[in-house]
């Protein structure tokens, strides 16, 4: 089979040994496509993984092959998420699942850019569901990423109707913007990049350019969904003094808001990493219902061409890639 790995620097295919199930629990799954994630670009770009990984984990496939006490069977076409939380250590009791261990361990084997992936029984009882049928394989791939958005309006707490800012609308931030929406925040999203904003209003939801907003301190909440330093600025010029800030990205020089200003202003300011199930599966729902709309969202590019889709994303010449591994 064919997967895609880190050398040198670079994503490269190459041909392994093809999975098989022996007697182990679980299935093996023909992945007919994955979304290419703003964490499996990090990982790449700043070397975090080393040579031979196989990135990806935002999949849509097909079983091939399966021992499972679970309701799937062969043939049937599936979404799934990489990590599962025990349930049981002091993380998961206090709901921190994503910081769960056992969480961190979990994956898909040997990752999503590959023509075939081993699943756990974990996994197919836990975070696999059966693809909708009213959405393309492309759109469902979007399961695991809107989880995170779900699991970050979940843990911001907030009132219905409150106002969010949304900084950075790339494809995390226009799922981000739709999801609070699906919530009922009143929800103004801002960029850079003129497409993008196009994109969140012709979705019906409100975005600027970050340089237009008016520095009111005028917003209840303000989600960071921008790999930027500037941000931080932008949330704090624009956060209502109570409000709450939700970090969901990492940031190049890795700084920090200035205690004084959190003390003074009781700002609230926290992170949200990755979804639970149920979060993952709130997140099934939306995209069924279109509640989050994300067709036309993602390039489509071959496993072959999966380095010109990191390359693409990186500057900033598309929203998102699909990396479409099978027809
Ligand atoms: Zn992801
Ligand atoms: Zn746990």
């Amino acid at each position: 089979m064919k997967i895609a790995v880190i050398e040198k620097n670079h994503i490269v295919t190459q041909e392994v040994e093809t999975l098989n199930l022996d007697d182990k629990k679980g299935a093996i799954v023909k992945v007919l496509g994955c979304g290419l994630c703003g964490s499996d670009i990090v990982k790449f770009r700043e070397h975090i993984s080393k040579d031979g990984t196989v990135l990806g984990h935002e999949i849509v496939a097909q079983i091939e092959e399966i021992n499972s006490e679970s309701p799937f069977k062969k043939g049937d076409k599936i979404v799934t998420s990489h990590h599962i939380p025990c349930g049981k250590c002091n993380y998961c009791k206090h709901g921190n699942v994503s910081m769960c261990e056992h969480f961190k361990s979990t994956n898909i084997r040997p990752g999503g850019f590959s023509e075939y992936v081993y699943l756990s029984e974990e996994h197919l009882l836990n975070v696999a569901h059966h693809m909708p049928e009213n959405l393309t394989e492309m759109e469902a791939s979007f399961y695991e990423p809107l989880g995170c958005c779900v699991r970050a309006v979940r843990r911001a707490n907030l009132m219905p109707q409150s106002k969010v800012l949304v900084v950075g609308l790339g494809s995390i931030g226009i799922l981000m913007s739709q999801a609070l929406n699906a919530f009922g925040m009143q929800v103004t999203g801002c960029d850079l990049i003129q497409e993008r904003i196009d994109i969140l209003n012709n979705l019906g939801i409100n975005a600027f350019n970050s340089g237009a907003l008016p520095a009111k301190r005028e917003y209840d909440s303000v989600f960071l969904t921008a790999g930027a330093d500037k941000a931080l600025d932008t949330a704090l010029a624009n956060i209502r003094n109570g409000g709450t800030i939700l970090v969901f990205a990492s940031t190049p020089h890795n700084s920090g808001f200035p205690n004084n200003e959190i003390y003074y202003r009781e700002l609230t300011v926290l992170g949200s990493y990755s979804p639970s199930p149920a979060d993952l599966k709130e997140s099934l729902y939306l995209l069924k219902t279109e509640k989050v709309k994300v067709k036309n969202l993602s390039t489509v590019y071959k496993l072959d061409d999966i380095q010109k889709a990191f390359d693409d994303t990186i500057n900033n010449k598309i929203i998102k890639a699909y990396i479409k591994i099978k027809d």
